[in-house]
């Protein structure tokens, strides 16, 4: 006989017809005011009208368990009965299920106690013995069905899938069967009903202990062993292993990502983590799918709203766009607790690579709180030879999303583009990446097109707020990591120095980050060491991100130990004789004009007079010549043009200019040069098609020329 609770009455059999403030106490519940905040605790000061409760309540007994606080139920289906269904020795079960009764298939958590006589369940014929035959219900659940109730079961039934009818069951749970016949059923499952438990409560505690979870599927892995899942809820994450047999089918393959599922199964650790073995995982009926989304939805938003953090510096630039930065790094924060990977694509010199590696070192600890092991999939950091998202580039990321998304059940990912990225140049990358379901953000400090800012979720650049590239990416990223993660801060504040020398930018912001690196004891000597052995390495690990090497060479863990220093100084020197050698080679072939208006324009042919495909690249090697210009023509404007077969490389100084429009205007002017380039407003490349090569030139010094009289009538003025 299965008795239940009330529900309606809460088990109290009373029905509350009306419920009103006592207008004796005036709901106080006592007839004194207690100003101070301890209470005499004197009984007598309670209301008598009210018993002390406030409320004056008028109840009749329960309609719905006639004043009992409990009501009977039918052992099948467990809707409420009448006393007068039961019908002797058919158990207690309502009419419906008498009519059309329901077979049960149990699940786990389940036991012989969970089997109620009465009822029908599926069942497979096991052994034979000299007085009946065992059925089992579910593993180690079986009850014996006696030789004169075997209704034609014979021996080479062995393994026959059955309905039985369960019709006694003894005190210590041994079980009776009856095998039946039924045409009309209706398929129940049957388990332990178990409390639901937040998944942050489970603990080292709860090992090896039976557990009921409700959340959403945030991945779906097929390893070469079990499958293995991670579900989220309000409270947090967990991974789950499926463990199924080779000649089983997967009982779970309509499971997908998102679901919200609720999983039975046991507390255990792998390689040291907390998982839950999978006995059972259903999808969850609508409603509680409701509830359970917008609970985990609130939690999540709530999580990923990133704390308060004050920047480093003071800058008003920084100041105004920190709502922007403060919405990427809820967008990452987010990402991290979903489940959802995130992508790093970077522009591979020193002020990409410390954009990156800071924001990198943010996120890690908090993956690793949240999925372990994860890390080694969920962040991914991806350099970039070109200051744009190169199609090539953009082609592979898709590609990897999706086998990964196929392969393992991955989400797809969020792709953050960092120190590259403004230009209308990764446009078509940033669509196709959007139209394959990858969300795309910016964080960037090159001259900005207002196309890529409506194209992607969001676009962070200090252009955007009156600023320039001297609030470099590196500076950003740094910012952006505290944001993220503030424990984050002191392993990372002094990278924003090392990335403003690299990108040897000027004023306030850079001075303040140089005083933080400086308190670490790193002087520019140093810094300037350190961006250079970076881009020297990276020139090496090509589109790899070589992180141990890259966190070695920044110093992460061994800032300004024995080891570091010597390894940058191993590389910078290295770096610092290739490029001598290198400019040395130039210096020879450079070709020096000055221009109508007093500005220096040097020329050098880095294909004919530079050594290819070794360190320093083109860029560098003028970067190299540049400078030397600049040093011997102190109070002039200098521009220097590195020239290849199907490219220039531009870096200026004390010129006015805007690069990307020179670009625009060229491409108008030589629309069969196939010209494409981009940069900031004084340094930059572009490419074109080797045979316009003459034309292209010419056309760019024509154009340089104009804008340099420019600059000088407005300093007149
Ligand atoms: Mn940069």
């Amino acid at each position: 006989m299965s008795k239940k609770k009330c529900q309606v009455c809460r088990g109290s059999g009373k029905e509350i017809i009306s419920e009103k403030a006592c207008p004796d106490c005036k709901g106080m519940g006592s007839t004194k005011i207690v100003l101070s905040s301890y209470s005499s605790g004197d009984a007598s000061d309670g209301c008598k009208t009210c018993k002390g409760t406030g409320k004056l309540t008028k109840a009749k007994k329960c309609s719905v368990c006639n004043g009992k606080g409990e009501i009977l139920v039918c052992d099948s289906c467990g809707k409420q009965i009448t006393e007068s269904e039961i019908t002797p020795g058919f158990g207690q079960i309502c009419q419906e299920c008498k009519d059309s009764p329901i077979v049960f298939v149990l699940k786990p958590p389940c036991s012989s106690r969970t089997v109620k006589v009465g009822t029908y369940y599926h069942a497979t014929v096991k052994n034979f013995k000299d007085f009946g035959v065992f059925a089992e219900l579910y593993s180690g659940i079986d009850g014996l069905i006696r030789n004169k109730n075997l209704k034609g079961l014979k021996r080479s039934d062995k393994g026959k899938k059955i309905i039985v009818y369960v019709s006694g069951k003894t005190r210590d749970g041994k079980l009776e069967l009856t095998p039946v016949e039924l045409k009309d059923y209706r398929h129940g499952v049957q388990r332990e009903s178990m409390e639901r438990m937040k998944i942050s409560s489970i603990s080292r505690k709860t090992e090896k202990k039976q557990v009921l979870i409700q959340g959403k599927v945030s991945q779906i892995r097929k390893t070469s062993g079990p499958i293995s899942y991670n579900f989220v809820d309000e409270s947090g994450s967990i991974s789950g292993a499926a463990f199924i047999k080779p000649t089983e089918e997967n009982p779970y393959q309509d499971i997908t990502i998102d679901d919200i599922v609720e999983v039975y199964g046991v507390v255990n650790t792998h390689r040291d983590v907390l998982q839950i073995e999978i006995s059972d995982m259903v999808v969850a009926g609508d409603e509680e799918k409701k509830v359970i989304l917008s609970k985990i939805e609130k939690a999540l938003e709530q999580k990923s709203r990133p704390k308060d953090t004050p920047f480093l510096i003071k800058s008003p630039i920084l100041e105004s766009m920190k709502t922007d930065m403060h919405k990427l790094a809820k967008m990452i924060r987010r990402a991290i607790f979903d489940g959802t990977p995130i992508l790093l694509r970077h522009h591979a010199d020193t002020d990409g690579i410390t954009s990156a590696v800071a924001i990198e070192h943010a996120i890690i600890p908090l993956l690793l709180a949240e999925q372990p092991e994860g890390v080694g999939y969920r962040i991914k950091r991806s350099p970039s030879k070109s200051p744009f998202w190169d199609y090539i580039d953009v082609t592979k990321d898709v590609d990897y999303a999706l086998q990964d998304a196929i392969k393992f059940g991955d989400k797809l990912p969020l792709a953050i583009l960092i120190d590259l990225g403004s230009s209308s140049e990764s446009l078509t990358s940033i669509k196709k990446a959007q139209i394959f379901g990858i969300n795309v953000a910016v964080l960037d400090h090159h001259f900005p097109e207002k196309i890529v800012k409506q194209t992607v979720s969001l676009h962070v650049n200090p252009y955007f707020y009156e600023g320039d590239y001297n609030l470099c990416s590196g500076m950003l990223g740094v910012e952006l990591a505290r944001i993220i993660n503030p424990d984050v801060s002191d392993k990372i504040d002094y990278l924003a120095a090392i990335a403003g020398t690299a990108d040897r930018v000027e004023g306030s912001p850079l001075e303040q980050y140089k005083k933080i690196a400086k308190k670490k004891g790193l002087d520019d000597e140093l810094l300037r060491k350190i961006a250079l052995a970076i881009d020297y390495e990276q020139y090496f690990l090509r589109f790899a991100d070589g992180k141990n090497i890259i966190d070695s060479i920044i110093g992460i863990d061994n800032l300004k130990s024995e080891s570091h220093l010597e390894l940058v100084d191993l590389l910078y020197t290295a770096a610092k004789e290739a490029i001598d050698d290198q400019i040395n080679i130039c210096q020879a072939h450079l070709k020096e004009e000055e221009l109508s208006d007093g500005v220096i324009l040097g020329r050098i042919d880095v294909e004919k007079y530079a050594k290819r495909f070794e360190f320093p690249p083109p860029g560098k090697t003028t970067g190299g010549i540049h400078d030397i210009l600049v040093k011997k023509n102190p109070d002039k404007g200098v521009i220097t043009l590195g020239l290849g077969p199907d490219f220039i490389v531009l870096r200026s100084k004390g010129v006015l200019i805007n690069f990307p429009k020179i670009i625009k205007s060229l491409k108008k002017k030589l629309p069969n040069a196939g010209i494409d380039g981009g940069g900031h407003e004084v340094v930059g490349s572009l490419k074109f098609i080797e045979g316009m090569n003459e034309e292209v030139v010419q056309a760019l010094i024509k154009a340089l020329s104009k804008l340099e009289s420019n600059l000088h009538s407005e300093e007149k003025e």
